[in-house]
């Protein structure tokens, strides 16, 4: 591991103005740690941003549910205000990785690196949420960009993530035997106006499927999708499955999440 500098920001002024061209935030380190580790990475500069307080923490309104960046996957998974609100996304905290990752990953981490397999971004696509950064606000639709990429600009810090509060929801996931990142991942959140239906781990960033989200939109029910044909020429193919694998998990999970709702 090369050697680098470790700072502590005591707010998200201090840390965004921390930052360089070559620095990192650290949350849970979860990723940014083994990366280090393995050297499949090199910072020159780490921001330690766990003691801001503003970051982390659960708030629940009538219609939102808000999260703040460092608060960690088992926090949301054991808060009773998130299990009421959302349930959905209480149960895919809970099913991140394994007891250590879930007690040191942070949302902020998960949405920032946006991983193609990682479960948090789906809920942000599903769940139509604004992610609120020290700049400004950005919509999900427009956050994640593709592999590891997303709208984030050098020195930017997620402070929140808002999710709209939707009629109902599931989460389904096929996970990696191994890591229990997603193979393939379906949120379903059926909102009063429409159904979006966001898949995580079949291509190489998250993506709403809008064909099968138009069905439901239309008819909330496994027989509005019995049909439907998933094209899965650009999907994912390694080790673990093939496209045409995932094209089917896409719509087999989806049918799981829509008799969950
Ligand atoms: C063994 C293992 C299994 C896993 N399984 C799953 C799984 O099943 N599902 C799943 O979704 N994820 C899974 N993960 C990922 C995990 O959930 C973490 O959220 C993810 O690794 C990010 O880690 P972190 O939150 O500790 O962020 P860090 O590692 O501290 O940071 C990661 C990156 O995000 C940036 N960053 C962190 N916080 C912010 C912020 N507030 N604003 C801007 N940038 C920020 C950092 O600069 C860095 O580049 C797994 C990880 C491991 C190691």
């Amino acid at each position: 591991m090369k050697t680098f500098n470790y700072h502590v920001a005591k707010d998200s002024k201090e840390a965004s103005k921390l930052s360089s061209s070559n620095s990192a935030f650290l949350a849970g380190g979860m990723t940014s740690i083994p990366s280090l580790k393995l050297g499949l990475a090199t910072y020159k500069d780490i921001i330690d941003i766990k003691h801001i307080k503003k970051l982390s923490g659960i708030k629940v309104s009538n219609k939102t549910v808000t999260i703040g960046a460092t608060t960690k996957h088992a926090e949301v998974a054991s808060s009773k205000e998130v299990q009421k609100a959302i349930p959905s996304l209480a149960k895919l905290a809970g099913g991140i990785g394994d007891a250590q990752v879930r007690n040191r990953g942070t949302v902020g981490g998960s949405i920032a690196n946006n991983d193609p397999s990682a479960c948090y971004p789906s809920a942000c696509m599903a769940l139509n949420a604004i992610i609120h950064t020290n700049e400004r606000k950005i919509e999900a639709s427009k956050f994640f960009k593709g592999m590891f990429e997303t709208a984030l600009k050098k020195g930017e810090l997620i402070e929140s993530v808002e999710f709209q509060i939707p009629e109902k929801s599931n989460y389904q996931k096929h996970p990696n035997p191994a890591s229990r990142y997603a193979i393939v991942g379906v949120y379903l959140a059926k909102h009063k106006k429409e159904v979006n239906v966001a898949i995580t781990g079949a291509k190489a960033s998250v993506y709403v499927d809008k064909d099968i989200s138009k069905a439901l939109s239309n008819n909330f029910s496994i027989s509005a999708i019995n049909n439907m044909k998933i094209n899965s020429s650009e999907m994912n193919s390694d080790i673990h499955a093939s496209g045409e694998y995932r094209g089917s998990l896409v719509l087999t999970y989806t049918k799981k999440a829509i008799e969950a709702c």
